[in-house]
């Protein structure tokens, strides 16, 4: 299965990014873990990207288009992959397209802003393994420590409060344009992410039998 998962910053992408994985046995692609890496390691890309993602703006196209290609060309990728994060703008959509490799479908994760507020601003990470957890809704077994690998949990500075209304704006603008784009092309599936992480793992799984 190839999927594109489309939703707000914080609609829970990475979370079910995670259990979708798991059940089809096919990598889950997160372009901001694979930057947030990068800014970790000190890379060029890394260094490039960085006043973007905490200024809540979107890296350019040619950065990401370039990350996913390289990514998909791997091994791991022949089954099957689920794309978190990628496209994010239409001219991202364009050139996936044009990489023919047949997108099964886009899966919308829909929330609204007022609940995105919430869930951005009180998310921790980890920095070490990508996993992602929230102080009232996911919490980790010991406080602000990571269940997977024992590294302290972190607020990323884009989910401080007055750079969450920028990357919301952005979303509008710039990503929520591709809901259309993959109606059009009959690949769009919806599904409400506003109640409990288990309620949007019953929806994905039910929509994704298709
Ligand atoms: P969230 O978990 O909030 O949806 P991500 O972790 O996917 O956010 O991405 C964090 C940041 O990384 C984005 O706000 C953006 O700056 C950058 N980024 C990630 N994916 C893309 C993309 N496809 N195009 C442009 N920028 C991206
Ligand atoms: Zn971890």
């Amino acid at each position: 299965m190839k999927l594109i998962l489309l939703g707000a910053p914080g609609a829970g992408k990475g979370t079910q990014a995670e259990v979708i994985c798991e059940k089809f046995n096919i990598p889950a692609i997160s372009t901001g873990n694979i930057l947030r890496e990068a800014i970790k390691n000190g890379t060029e890309m890394g260094l490039k990207a960085k006043s973007y993602i905490d200024n809540g703006n979107l890296v350019p196209d040619e950065v990401v288009i370039g990350i996913i290609k390289d990514r998909l060309a791997e091994d791991d990728c022949k089954n099957g992959f689920i794309l978190d994060g990628f496209p994010r703008t239409i001219p991202q959509a364009e050139a996936l397209d044009s990489m023919n490799i047949g997108i099964d479908c886009a899966l919308s994760i829909e929330v609204a802003d007022e609940k995105i507020m919430q869930r951005l601003s009180g998310r921790r990470v980890c920095l070490t393994c990508g996993a992602t957890y929230h102080v009232d809704y996911k919490k980790p077994a010991k406080e602000g420590i990571c269940n997977n690998c024992g590294a302290e949990l972190v607020q990323r500075n884009d989910d401080k409060p007055e750079t969450i209304a920028d990357r919301l704006a952005v979303y509008h603008s710039q990503t929520e344009p591709l809901k259309d784009y993959y109606k059009k092309a009959g690949k769009l599936i919806t599904v409400e992410g506003q109640e409990e992480v288990k309620d949007t793992t019953r929806l994905v799984l039910a929509a994704l039998e298709f």
